[in-house]
């Protein structure tokens, strides 16, 4: 198969896009992608101070690499979730990002708050993901705010968002409707504004992309992650249908909710559903 800007070979076939690519061609045409849908949506505005998480993995590893190129004023976040390898393998990777992009690296381990996830899987033994969803959350809003950033950006895939959407519905569960939305300003002075930079973007197009450029990323995965079914049936799709996913997140953007009274937690003063937030409902069980 030929490229079809240059002629030269080509190395990926995006059949969303109904058209293949040179390995020269190909990261131009995903830079432009990524930029594109940013601005579309306004998912990140100019002169903004931008904190990207990362873990190491492909997908944020490809989101702080076009930043980059774009040219976003940002610093990165890691948090060691203490994972034992995993956590070691993905902290290697964001710091040889680091080095390559050229771009400060922050990281702050959990076990600084009294716990690792594996202390919570042992004494949990079910639903450790929602423990690090909850620990990843409070963390970066809380080191972005203290640190004057106008926005934390994640690596959040457009598979992410439509298989978090699909499992769901498919549960009867009443969608939360931030975790739809591309960006989210806050509703509290203690929220800092979340973003997903690569929400119309697919996971094979961003490892095409590291790996056409070299961008250090580690393919291991967390040992604790969900079982990816939902993931499964969206590349399924996909594959009958090129184009569903990228279609279908478009159909989904939903008016944002209404959001309640705030409260903030008792313990630690951050925002909070109830008396106690999450995160320091999580720490107590490590307590004395
Ligand atoms: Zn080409
Ligand atoms: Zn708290």
């Amino acid at each position: 198969m030929k490229c079809k800007r240059c002629g030269k070979k080509a190395i990926a076939h995006l059949r969303a896009y109904g058209i293949a690519l040179c390995e020269e061609c190909y990261p131009e045409f995903y830079i432009r992608l990524v930029k594109r849908s940013i601005k579309r949506y306004g998912i990140l505005k100019e002169n903004e101070r931008v904190l990207a998480a990362v873990s190491g993995g492909k997908d944020s590893s490809a989101m702080a690499a076009v930043l980059k190129e774009l040219g976003y004023d940002f610093e990165l976040l890691y948090i060691d979730l203490g994972i034992e390898e995993y956590s070691e393998e993905s902290e290697k990777a964001v710091r040889d990002l680091s080095g390559l992009l050229d771009v400060s690296l922050n990281v702050l381990r959990l076990r600084d708050y009294g716990f690792t996830i594996s202390d919570l899987r042992r004494k949990w033994r079910r639903k450790t993901c929602s423990g690090c969803g909850v620990a990843k959350r409070y963390i970066m809003n809380r080191f972005a705010r203290e640190n004057n950033f106008n926005v934390v950006a994640t690596g959040h895939t457009v598979e992410d968002v439509v298989s978090f959407y699909l499992k769901n519905i498919a549960g009867g569960i009443k969608i939360w409707a931030e975790k739809l939305l591309p960006r989210n300003e806050p509703f509290d002075e203690k929220i800092v504004t979340r973003a997903k930079p690569m929400f119309e973007i697919s996971e094979r197009e961003n490892m095409l992309f590291v790996l056409v450029r070299n961008i250090p990323f580690t393919p291991v995965e967390c040992p604790y992650a969900p079982s990816p079914e939902w993931k499964e049936i969206v590349y399924d799709i996909e594959r009958k249908k090129p184009g569903f996913t990228k279609n279908f997140i478009r159909g989904l953007l939903i008016e944002k909710g209404e959001f309640g009274e705030v409260n903030y937690c008792r313990i630690c003063g951050e925002v909070a559903s109830g008396d106690v937030c999450a995160f320091c409902k999580l720490r107590m069980r490590f307590e004395g």
